[in-house]
């Protein structure tokens, strides 16, 4: 018959997730469980080694930083990281998930000294595919189905936060609002599909020209938004101009004869100190986008 320290044993080295126990001053002082390679890397020869021996510099800053405030808290703290087998020198790669591996870990202070130190128990726990869906998830939730720009929730919600960040540091942000012209009579001419089309090619076309850091957004039925952080006036105008002129150059429907044109209409404007709200914002730009759409159309109203 098993005794109970046999069990005890057993079940220790059997469980699923690896756990460590990791010392006040980074040291491994033991591993075990996780023994699925399908889920987990062989970590048994880092006990006795430093964070730091093992990881670069910054992982092992950030993993010494958790486990010294769940020290300091003395209670469970659960982390989200990610971490690839290439990250740990010594981990034999070929065995064990490839690519960067998503955790949760659960970090427990321990009651007792571990040579000398304060220590905690780290849960490692292999979450990557809660973690890829959850990103699909919220790739899905801030994208617009038609065009693949994001949806008006995310743009509101990036205005938000630039309103915040122009307020506290003044860096010059612009919006722009573009309304596509006569759309209506585009549906009408070619149907309801030709219009989608032309509508997913808008965005293609101005998603291709962004730079890093601008947010594109549909922000509803045939108009589209367009945040630039970081960005003067001039060149917020030039920008806008510049899409302008290529979605009057476009060929959006290739098969129609003779060639639709289609046109948008802009207006402009960059964040101001007394915008407290982003429905400020929004209006000024709108009022601008409603004086294009009286100027002509197919052009760019700058907001006094
Ligand atoms: P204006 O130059 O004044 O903006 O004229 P317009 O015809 O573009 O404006 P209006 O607001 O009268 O019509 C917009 C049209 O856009 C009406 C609506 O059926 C169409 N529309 C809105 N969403 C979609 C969509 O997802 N797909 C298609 N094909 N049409 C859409
Ligand atoms: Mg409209
Ligand atoms: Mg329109």
């Amino acid at each position: 018959m098993n005794s109970h320290l046999d069990i005890l044993l057993d079940m220790l080295s059997a469980l699923p997730d690896p756990v460590f126990v990791l010392t006040e001053s980074g040291r491994y002082a033991a591993l075990i469980g996780g023994q699925d390679r399908q889920h987990y890397h062989d970590g048994a020869h880092l006990v006795d080694f430093s964070l730091y021996d093992v990881l670069p510099k910054a992982k092992a800053d950030w993993f010494l930083e958790q486990i010294n405030i769940t020290l300091a808290l003395n209670q469970l703290r659960i982390v989200e990281y990610g971490l690839a087998g290439a990250d740990v020198d010594g981990l034999d790669s070929q065995q064990g998930p490839a690519g960067e591996i998503w955790f949760e870990g659960r970090i427990q202070p321990l009651a007792t000294p571990v040579n000398n130190e304060r220590a905690v128990v780290w849960v490692a726990c292999n979450i990557t595919r809660r973690h890829q869906l959850e990103a699909q998830l919220q790739l899905l939730s801030e994208t617009d189905e038609l065009t693949g720009a994001y949806n008006r929730r995310r743009l509101l919600d990036s205005l938000k936060l630039s309103l915040a960040q122009f307020r506290e540091q003044q860096t010059p942000t612009a919006l722009v609002l573009m309304d596509v012209d006569h759309f209506k009579s585009i549906n009408d001419r070619f149907g309801h599909i030709a219009g989608d089309e032309v509508l997913r090619g808008i965005a293609h076309h101005a998603m291709a020209h962004l730079r890093e850091g601008d947010l594109f957004a549909r922000f509803g039925g045939e108009e589209f938004a367009l945040l630039l952080p970081n960005t003067t006036l001039d060149t917020a105008t030039a920008i806008a101009e510049r899409l302008r002129q290529t979605i009057a150059f476009g060929n959006f429907l290739p098969d129609s004869h003779p060639p639709l044109i289609v046109t948008a209409s802009m207006g402009l404007s960059l964040m101001q100190m007394h915008d407290h709200a982003i429905e400020t914002i929004l209006r000024r730009v709108d009022d601008a986008l409603y004086q294009a759409k009286h100027s002509g159309r197919n052009c760019l109203v700058v907001a006094a």
